[in-house]
């Protein structure tokens, strides 16, 4: 039972069937990069994008004679993660050198933790939700966090030349050392078990749920894309029953939370075919390759794979005292998955409601449109709906913008609550302020001043509107009375017209209502 797809894919087994004779174990390893002003072990600074080799020194060049000093912010940063998937913090740790030759690293080392990381034995719950289509509840899945350790990223090597900008076929290699001593984290779950053909779906929900936890915690900018958050993907089958874990494979920087789940999925359809041919899997490092799903081969990497570790001797050790460690606990922000909770009762969302909100990255503006005086339903009206809409196109060459980059403040959506709410605007009027406010041709009530947009507040006006349209519309008239309310409709229609939108529709229904003297 084979599925061939695309070039260079193996044979894969069904998932469901793979799921009848296999358990998955996952382990990931997610690394992220710390937006602190500067380097791990110097001043470099780390902003992204700049000129190739233009943020490097003597220390990050790993020149002879330069001297690392740790970066304090980093730590305090690493702690703060610790803290926040429940780990307990070392009182004294140690950087290693974990020594290889490679170009990307010009030290020939790469500064990290070994036996003594700065956080360990924690765990974070994270909540998956339900599968598409099914209706049933969200589950929460424990992930226990073997470990937390700082470390440095290292530089970023381009293959020119050659076909797939793999080494392979390529004439030379670029390196920018820009990346190189960048500080990171890296965080490294225990072998889960028990998730079963859920899975792929805990491996997303976890990267998911520690992405907002290290936004929340405001230590990095978690781009997926760029490389700011980075996952590894560890996956092993055993047969249903046993307990003995079997080979893994770790499939390399998976770069959405979609790739995590779909990489994980499809490794343990592969294993699941090599396993049932009674072959053996290779521990080794596999590639994932997003435009056509699979993975391939990547180089093979043994438990005792000998980095040579020692104790960095230019470095002194960590030792956070217990003081600075509850200081750092006091500054953790609430738990994303809580604040979610909190959010979705005070503004009475539904679980759909919530979920598409969160999705979209709306619970901040929502949440400080609210401050600023809108209600929930019409801070998630607005946002939801016209903003989110224009924020799918408004970038450059049609691509999509953040909500905040639209030019509107949730201060703004308050104000154009407001006007809606006090009466002095209608759903039509607040659109065309909205444009005008988008068009920054101010704050709403400037933009609705200047284009003079304002409902009629005579009513003496608006019922010689009403009276106009019920002397023309005899017919309409007698099916109202007949019981056909809905078709009031119709006249409050010509109403709004005449009144050239300058009406309150809602008034205007109840007024003609009453004038024909019939109950809405
Ligand atoms: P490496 O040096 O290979 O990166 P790490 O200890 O950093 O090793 O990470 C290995 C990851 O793989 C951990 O998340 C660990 O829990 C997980 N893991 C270990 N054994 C297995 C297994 N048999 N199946 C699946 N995952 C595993
Ligand atoms: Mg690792
Ligand atoms: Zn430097």
């Amino acid at each position: 039972m084979s599925t061939q797809t695309a070039a260079g894919a193996e044979k894969t087994v069904p998932f469901e069937e793979a799921m009848s004779r296999y358990e998955p174990v996952i382990g990931l390893e997610v690394h992220v990069e710390l937006g602190t002003r500067t380097k791990m072990f110097c001043g470099c600074a780390t902003g992204f994008g700049a000129d190739p080799n233009t943020q490097t020194c003597p220390v990050c060049l790993g020149l002879p004679g330069a001297l690392p000093v740790v970066n304090a912010t980093a730590v305090e940063s690493a702690i703060r993660i610790g803290l926040a998937l429940n780990c307990e913090i070392a009182d004294w740790c140690r950087f290693a050198r974990k020594n290889y030759f490679y170009p990307d690293m010009p030290k020939n080392f790469q500064t990290s933790q070994y036996d003594e990381p700065i956080a360990f034995e924690g765990y974070l719950d994270v909540e998956v939700p339900p599968r598409e289509g099914l209706d049933e509840e969200p589950f929460v899945f424990r992930v226990e966090i073997e470990r937390a350790h700082m470390e440095e990223d290292t530089g970023k090597s381009t293959h020119v030349g050659g076909a797939t900008g793999r080494i392979h076929g390529a004439s030379h290699s670029l390196v920018d050392y820009n990346r190189a001593g960048i500080p990171l984290i890296e965080i490294v779950t225990k072998p889960l078990t028990g998730a079963g053909e859920r899975a792929p779906e805990v491996a997303k929900a976890y990267v998911g749920a520690l992405r907002d936890l290290l936004r929340a915690l405001d230590v990095s900018d978690v781009k997926m894309e760029q490389g700011s958050l980075r996952c590894d993907a560890n996956v092993s089958l055993m047969p249903t029953g046993s307990e003995r874990f079997g080979t893994r494979t770790e499939t390399k920087n998976v770069n959405s939370l979609r790739s995590v789940e779909r990489a994980v999925r499809y490794e343990m359809t592969r294993h699941a075919a090599v396993l049932d041919a009674g072959a053996t899997i290779l521990q080794e490092t596999r590639h994932w390759h997003e435009d056509t799903g699979i993975t391939t081969s990547g180089r093979p990497k043994s438990d005792a794979d000998d980095y040579r570790y020692f104790p960095e001797p230019d470095l002194v050790p960590v030792a956070p005292s217990r003081e600075d460690v509850e200081r750092l606990r006091a500054t953790l922000p609430e738990n994303p998955a809580q604040r979610r909770r909190r959010l979705q009762e005070e503004w009475g969302y539904t679980d759909l409601e919530m979920r598409d909100v969160v999705n979209a990255g709306a619970a901040e503006v929502i949440e400080e449109t609210v401050a600023a005086g809108a209600s929930a339903a019409a801070a998630r009206k607005w946002w939801m709906g016209e903003l989110a809409r224009r924020a799918k196109t408004a970038g450059e060459g049609g691509a999509s913008v953040e909500l905040l980059d639209l030019g509107v403040s949730p201060a703004h959506v308050a104000e154009l609550d407001g006007l809606v709410t006090s009466g002095r605007l209608n759903d039509s009027m607040a659109r065309q302020t909205l444009e005008g406010v988008l068009a920054g041709e101010g704050t709403p009530t400037e933009v609705a001043d200047a284009r003079g947009l304002e409902l009629v507040q005579d009513d003496g006006a608006l019922q010689a509107a009403v009276d106009e349209v019920i002397a023309a519309n005899p017919d309409v008239v007698e099916k109202i009375r007949g019981g056909k309310v809905q078709a009031v409709g119709a006249l409050i229609g010509q109403v709004m017209k005449t009144m050239r939108g300058q009406a309150d529709a809602g008034k205007a229904r109840q007024l003609i209502l009453d004038t024909l003297g019939v109950e809405g």
